[in-house]
């Protein structure tokens, strides 16, 4: 049984109360981490208070040294990370190690080097003064991040905090906390200075709702579902602090008449089924031009059913089990409910036969692929965050941008065709933070990365989570006043 505690101070803190940590695959209890609330809150408040004076003056080199270190930790770790992520989580242990740990470990070392660029600007206007832009950092940001991606969102988080010279209250989920404690301890290890990096756990509603109130923390940062980001941007409204909100998606995949079906059929069963579908940048409107809608449904389902579906922790495993047992059943009473609107479960839909023993109790549910429902359906309508997919036709590419733009959410977007002015027309069109043209989940450290409507406030990624994290100071000083004459009062303009 392992016990996850709070990192508070460079120190371990011994806990009060408790939660189960579960491992989705088999149901069965494997650990326990702190409940934490508000005290816990405050104190890591406290420290994280103290250490940013001397963080923010700690030179950017040293700062970025430090996160190299922490990467290359996780990196010769790579086992235990990729073991603990998919035991937590149920995702397939190939995919943890292909995929989450390393992209965590990159996320660490793309901030700890653009940091390295990202300096004051210099403007000069005309011959009358130079202005000078710092980045200071905010102070203490709080960042939350869920239980899809841990690593990989935990660090997409705290990696431009700590770089740009912030300290930082970090809180994962609680149904997945094991690699973020992992990560504590090793930045403890290679020398982060004590507070600069503080991790709790515990529910949202208590330790993440103490944490985001507090009015020391200067900003927060948060991934997570549409109705959680509301309750925060309640909270850090009143007191103007800056808040970047990444949240839930309906994403369409759209593909037309002149694709190549060969590509765009793959890549839509991808987008629809990776990682059991928790992805909040997955498919789950498929959007298919009449004409080729029996072999999209056919294709599906072929790619739906040879995904090897098993224990996670096996290698080979393509499909593993949800998160928990309530999500489990969320998904599965959606996919009812899609029955009751009237679509047909075209695949799945069932939880599956043949696991082996260890699993036999663990939160599976089929890949499942839906057909017959219109925009106006709930299933099209509301988030799932499963392994399921809805797939429509549409007539025209008029209709099928009404259709993508048709949703309270708007993160991303696939279109699959073969003719680049139709490309041209239709990406600007849809109404969303990313539109990928024949791929799906591309990503480049340096594009801004978020959603408009219900699925995001700000940009992340790049130069602007580096602002993010940052103010604007401009120091504006008169070239025309000789030096130290005070006395002549502003430069006429
Ligand atoms: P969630 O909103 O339930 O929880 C996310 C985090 O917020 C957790 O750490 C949770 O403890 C915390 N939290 C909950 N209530 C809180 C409160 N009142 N104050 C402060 N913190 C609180 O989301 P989840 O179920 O963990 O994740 C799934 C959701 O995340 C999906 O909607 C998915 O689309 C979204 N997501 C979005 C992105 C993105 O980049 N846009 C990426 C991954 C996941």
């Amino acid at each position: 049984m392992i016990e996850v505690l709070n990192l508070i101070n460079g120190h371990e803190i011994p806990a009060n109360n408790w939660l189960d940590i579960i491992e989705p695959a088999t149901g069965q209890v494997y650990g326990r981490v702190a409940a934490s609330g508000k005290a816990e809150a405050s104190g890591a408040i406290m420290a994280a208070t103290d250490a940013a004076e001397s963080w923010r003056h700690t030179s950017v080199k040293e700062r970025s040294r430090l996160m190299h270190a922490l990467a290359d930790a996780i990196e010769s770790k790579l086992e235990e990370f990729t073991i603990a992520e998919s035991m937590d989580t149920g995702k397939p242990v190939d995919l943890a190690r292909t995929v989450d740990i390393p992209r965590g470990v990159a996320n660490l070392r793309w901030f700890a080097d653009s940091v390295l660029e990202f300096g004051t600007d210099r403007y000069e206007t005309g011959n009358r003064a130079v202005n000078e832009v710092q980045h200071p950092p905010v102070g203490v940001i709080g960042a939350i991040s869920p239980w899809n991606l841990p690593l990989y969102l935990f660090t997409w988080k705290i990696a431009p905090a700590l770089a740009t010279g912030n300290t930082v209250v970090a809180k994962p989920s609680e149904l997945t906390p094991v690699t973020a404690w992992m990560l504590g301890q090793l930045a403890t290890e290679v020398g982060f200075p004590p507070g600069v990096l503080n991790i709790l756990h515990g529910l949202g509603h208590e330790v993440g709702s103490a944490i985001v109130s507090d009015p020391r923390v200067g900003a927060v940062t948060f991934t997570g579902g549409t109705q959680t980001g509301r309750t925060i941007a309640q909270a850090t409204a009143g007191q103007f602090k800056k808040t970047s909100l990444e949240m839930g998606g309906k994403n369409p995949t759209i593909i037309f008449e002149d694709a190549d079906l060969a590509h765009a059929i793959p890549t839509a069963a991808t987008a629809a089924f990776a990682n059991q579908g928790e992805i909040c940048l997955c498919g789950e409107r498929l959007l298919v031009h009449e004409r080729h809608l029996d072999e999209v449904v056919e294709g599906l389902c072929e790619k739906a059913s040879q995904l090897v579906i098993g224990d996670p922790l096996e290698r080979g495993t393509q499909f593993g089990s949800l998160v928990s047992e309530a999500h489990r059943d969320r998904v599965e009473s959606m996919t009812q409910r899609a029955s009751s609107e009237g679509g047909t479960i075209v695949h799945g839909g069932k939880r599956p036969e043949g696991l082996p023993d260890r699993c036999r109790d663990g939160f599976f549910l089929e890949p499942t692929v839906i057909t017959g429902l219109d925009m106006t359906a709930a299933t099209n309508r509301e988030e799932i965050f499963g392994p399921v997919v809805s797939i429509m036709p549409f007539k025209s590419e008029a209709e099928a941008v009404e259709m993508a733009n048709d949703s309270d959410y708007g993160l991303s977007a696939s279109i699959f065709t073969g003719d680049e002015s139709r490309a041209a027309r239709v990406a600007p069109a849809i109404e969303t933070g990313t539109v990928w043209v024949n791929c799906w989940l591309v990503r480049d450290f340096r594009v801004p990365f978020g959603g408009v409507k219900n699925s995001g406030l700000g940009r992340e990624g790049g130069q602007d989570a580096l602002r993010f994290c940052t103010e604007a100071r401009t120091i504006c000083t008169s070239t025309q006043v000789a030096s130290g004459d005070i006395t002549r009062g502003a430069v006429p303009s």
